[in-house]
């Protein structure tokens, strides 16, 4: 990769926004769970590109379906049908409470639909004056003005401030800290039924339906940011189906496309009613090319054993760390569930990461000291415990 004056990466970082303190390395293959860096380097991959490629890479099907469908139609707009985007919105209703779907390109997008649609929605019934979204500390919901202003984390706002009206934040998995946030000026509860970037925060059992009886005591829209912990991730299709509980919205992301962007708002007939021509649009929102990607994921993980694979390699790396964390000081917890997994650490996880990446091993952080594992969902039994034994080197190291 030479040509102009400069290391490969000293050239993409002249040309590229320094938003992400990117790592040195540059990845260009990946099979499986396996990636391969420019210099042939090969890595277990327990990232998934932030919980994305949940076939993991490479996979025939998803390959296959994207290439035919690139070479038959890629976009043609909302302004008209198309075939793939009908396949996906069945079966994200068939597989959830939901019945009616909007399309998007992100978790961003698509929370920031969910928003538009709970303050319209309690316009359209109750009038003005009704549009504070209730959200909650160390929650995480995308880097858009209105997201950003949802998100209960200072580190994102700072600079952009003034931040968009409307929001507030309660304790995390606290009903009462809820019900005592709660005002008349309140139209939607915004909550991920497991905390992401905020730490892999899984809440009290009860905690989601208490969500659910106060949104319904006082006619409020409940809004599920599923964008990380849906699609298969937790070892069910949705996490909230763990506790049988249905909001009126949810949205999903990341793992949607198995690593194609795609974004989605999926809603009750009510609540997915709201939204008419001219209020919500995207030109991409959905189209050929993605939605073709989307509906081989759906299809691997609703039939084709693909969660119940998550499932079975979650026992397996819970039993794992717990047995490192009786052999290796300075975990203090492991929290999650199925393939969405934090290890809170007593010191920053930054050293850790590096030192895993230098062993072959790619995973992420969820703030300062959460090690954050969201390997690909048809990970094997034989790469969990690869995984386990690097994790368990890289503590000892410390
Ligand atoms: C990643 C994430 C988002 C933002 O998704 P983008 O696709 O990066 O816009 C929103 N909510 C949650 C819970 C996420 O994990």
């Amino acid at each position: 990769m030479g040509g102009m004056a400069g290391s490969w990466i000293e050239r993409a970082d002249r040309v590229l926004m320094p938003t992400y303190g990117r790592r040195p390395v540059t990845f260009v293959r990946g099979a499986g769970c396996r990636l391969w860096d420019d210099a042939g380097k090969r890595y277990l991959d327990l990232a998934a590109g932030i919980g994305c490629c949940c076939l993991g890479h490479g996979d025939a099907r998803l390959a296959a379906a994207i290439g035919e469908q690139a070479a038959r139609l890629i976009q043609v707009s909302n302004l008209y049908y198309s075939e793939p985007m009908v396949a996906v919105a069945e079966g994200l209703c068939t597989h959830s409470f939901g019945e009616r779907v909007f399309f998007c390109n992100s978790g961003a997008e698509a929370n920031e639909g969910a928003i538009k649609l709970a303050r319209k929605r309690s316009r359209d019934q109750f009038g003005p004056g009704r549009f504070r979204v209730l959200g909650f500390r160390q929650s995480f919901h995308g880097r858009t003005l209105a997201t950003l202003s949802a998100t209960g984390q200072a580190k994102v706002w700072k600079g952009f401030e003034p931040l968009v009206e409307g929001f507030d934040f309660a304790d995390y998995g606290d009903l009462a800290s809820v019900e005592q946030a709660l005002t008349d000026a309140h139209c939607a509860i915004l909550v991920e039924p497991i905390q992401g970037e905020g730490g892999i925060v899984v809440p009290p059992a009860g905690f989601l339906a208490g969500l659910r009886r106060l949104c319904d005591e006082r006619d409020l829209t409940l809004i599920f940011d599923c964008v990380q912990c849906g699609m298969g991730r937790t070892g069910k299709l949705f996490a909230h189906q763990h506790e049988g509980v249905r909001p009126d919205v949810m949205t999903v992301a990341k793992g949607l496309g198995g690593g194609v962007p795609i974004g989605a708002i999926v809603a009750t007939e009510a609540a997915g009613t709201v939204l008419t021509p001219g209020s919500h649009a995207s030109t991409f929102g959905g189209n050929p090319l993605v939605c073709a990607a989307a509906r081989v994921v759906l299809d691997a993980l609703t039939e084709g054993g693909v969660i119940a694979n998550a499932a079975a390699r979650s026992t397996q790396f819970f039993a794992g760390l717990a047995a490192i964390q009786g052999r290796v000081a300075g975990m203090e917890a492991v929290r999650g569930r199925g393939l969405m997994i934090g290890v809170a650490l007593d010191a920053p996880v930054a050293p850790i990461l590096d030192r895993l990446r230098a062993a072959g091993v790619i995973a992420l952080a969820a703030g300062e000291r959460v090690l954050r594992l969201l390997p690909p969902l048809v990970i094997s039994a034989a790469e969990v415990e690869e995984g386990l034994a690097a994790i368990e080197q890289a503590l000892r190291q410390r």
